[in-house]
């Protein structure tokens, strides 16, 4: 007979991890299972040759005040994982559109917010800087009923409203592909000013003692503490449901039993290939078909033998750099910026004990399509690396090992693929345009006692913390329900 349990979480992500503890904190006997051999989905952290780091670029927002921190409280473990606010130094590079380039060295505390330099790096003259500085007050102090009533609004058509230069667009064009791995065509005002305003008030580059994913393994933990199992390397095959609920899953290490199963898997694969689409009523299936995921990060694990670069995060962008539907379009067909957009985070500069022997890791990314079939991801890796090298000279000879990662490797570690041009995404569904907000899918399935968490449903905000969110939510839906019958 197959084992029993209350609920049972289908990945240990972020968003299923979190999930999973609270919901067996809360009494559940819940089982946990992941096809990976370590818990944190995209946001894992591993351990090896003396570094410990990420397998991308991965920091988090808001530093102060996260979901994080809320559900470790919640878990009666507050200090378990240490929550490492930025202290250290972040770089941002502009390439002007003269060909002249602008750095700005600050830190991502609300209080050290400097915006005569970022005036400076953007060159903007005085009447410039009045109007750039009338849309981020604008975007600041909007009210949460005016922010909610954004969900059918771009940013871009946000910032169309003001009189403000290309140097200005290219840099919140640049900040909304780094944070929501979208176009600032595509991203949905509500979504994005109701992060910024987090970030201006708590901080944005959070990190976590000892990796990122740290916290994953430790809602993992606390899901064993309270009485409940977490199974890895066990990957899921079908989620079993009969009459319209569901009964349980069959997963390559043997079956299980639970009334209530909540996917972390991303709600397309959770749909169109865990449950099947028989399952559901056709406009429900067209509908999951039709989402569109965020784009994706691709790039390098850079291995060096000395610290060659000094902050925790550098970003550099220019106006012919920042991704928006069009752009887009063009990379896809082979035609790439000779200068891609950079994203760069070294986790030793957040802890320095996760390079023991002196060295330092660096991973660096640039955004491109999910498609993990994408064509000239070689030679869009190929430009990124010059570029990283030409930002960083020092790293000629430092560098002591590359590794590279694709969409394709995203989608292996994480999600599978079920439809076209998905797989690779950072997010998971999009926070764009007619799918956030009031668009956004319902964490509750059509199917009774099937749940979606994670990225594609129930949360807000930026990619890690989003997840999280998603998992508290979630998980008082599901008691709810319970709890009603
Ligand atoms: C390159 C890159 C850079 C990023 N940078 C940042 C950043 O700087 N800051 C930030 O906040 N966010 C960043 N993100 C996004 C962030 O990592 C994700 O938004 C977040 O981690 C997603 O969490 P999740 O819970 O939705 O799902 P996921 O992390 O996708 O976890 C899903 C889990 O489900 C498991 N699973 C899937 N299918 C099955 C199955 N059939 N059986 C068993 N297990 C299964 C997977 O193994 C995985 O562990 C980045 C993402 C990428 C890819």
């Amino acid at each position: 007979m197959a084992e029993r349990y209350d609920a049972i979480v289908i990945g240990a992500g972020m968003g299923g991890a979190s999930c999973a503890a609270l919901l067996a904190k809360r009494g559940l006997r819940v089982l946990v299972l992941d096809k990976n051999s370590i818990p944190g989905g995209k946001a894992m952290t591993l351990a090896k040759r003396g570094f410990g780091y990420e397998l991308w670029p991965i920091v988090g927002g808001p530093s102060l005040g996260s979901q994080f921190e809320r559900v470790l409280a919640e878990l009666g473990v507050p200090g378990e994982v240490e929550i490492l606010a930025p202290k250290q130094k972040n770089l941002l590079v502009y390439r002007r559109a003269d060909g002249s380039v602008g750095r700005v060295v600050g830190s991502a505390r609300p209080e050290d917010a400097n915006p005569l330099l970022l005036a400076e790096l953007l060159g903007l003259g005085e009447a410039e800087v009045a109007e750039a500085a009338r849309l981020m007050m604008d975007i600041v102090s909007m009210p949460a009923a005016e922010v909610d009533a954004l969900d059918d609004v771009s940013l871009a058509d946000v910032i169309a409203r003001y009189r403000v230069p290309q140097s200005v667009v290219s840099y919140w064009g640049m900040w909304v592909n780094i944070v929501f791995v979208v176009g600032l065509d595509r991203v949905a005002a509500s979504e994005a000013i109701l992060t910024f305003q987090d970030f201006m008030r708590n901080g944005a580059g959070r990190y976590h003692g000892g990796g990122f994913g740290k916290m994953a393994e430790a809602f993992c933990r606390s899901v064993e503490r309270s009485g409940g199992s977490v199974r890895l390397r066990a990957r899921v095959e079908r989620i079993r449901i009969e009459d319209g609920a569901v009964r349980g899953v069959d997963t390559d290490a043997g079956a299980f039993d639970a009334p209530i199963v909540v996917s972390n898997a991303g709600i397309q694969p959770t749909v169109l290939r865990l449950a099947g689409e028989e399952n559901f009523g056709k406009p429900y299936v067209e509908r999951v078909r039709s989402l569109v995921p965020s784009e994706a990060i691709i790039g390098f694990r850079y291995f060096m033998d000395r610290p060659v670069i000094e902050h925790g995060m550098a970003i550099s962008f220019s106006d012919a750099s920042h991704l928006h539907a069009a752009r887009l379009a063009e990379i896809e067909a082979g035609r790439l910026p000779d200068e891609p957009l950079l994203f760069c985070v070294v986790p030793s500069a957040y802890d320095p004990g996760l390079a023991s022997e002196g060295g330092q890791c660096a991973l660096v990314g640039t955004i491109c399509t999910p498609d993990p079939d994408f064509a000239h991801a070689e030679a869009l890796l190929e430009r990124l690396d010059s570029h990283f090298r030409r930002l960083w000279p020092e790293a000629e000879k430092a560098v002591q090992r590359v590794e590279r990662y694709t969409s394709a490797d995203v989608s292996s570690l994480t999600r599978d693929r079920a439809v076209v041009r998905q797989g690779g995404e950072c997010i998971g569904l999009a926070q764009s345009v007619g799918q956030c907000g009031r668009h956004k899918p319902d964490a509750r399935a059509p199917v009774h006692g099937l749940y979606f968490v994670g990225c594609d449903a129930g949360g807000r905000g930026c990619g890690t913390h989003q997840a999280v969110d998603s998992g508290v939510n979630v998980a008082k839906l599901v008691l709810e329900d319970r709890a009603a019958g």
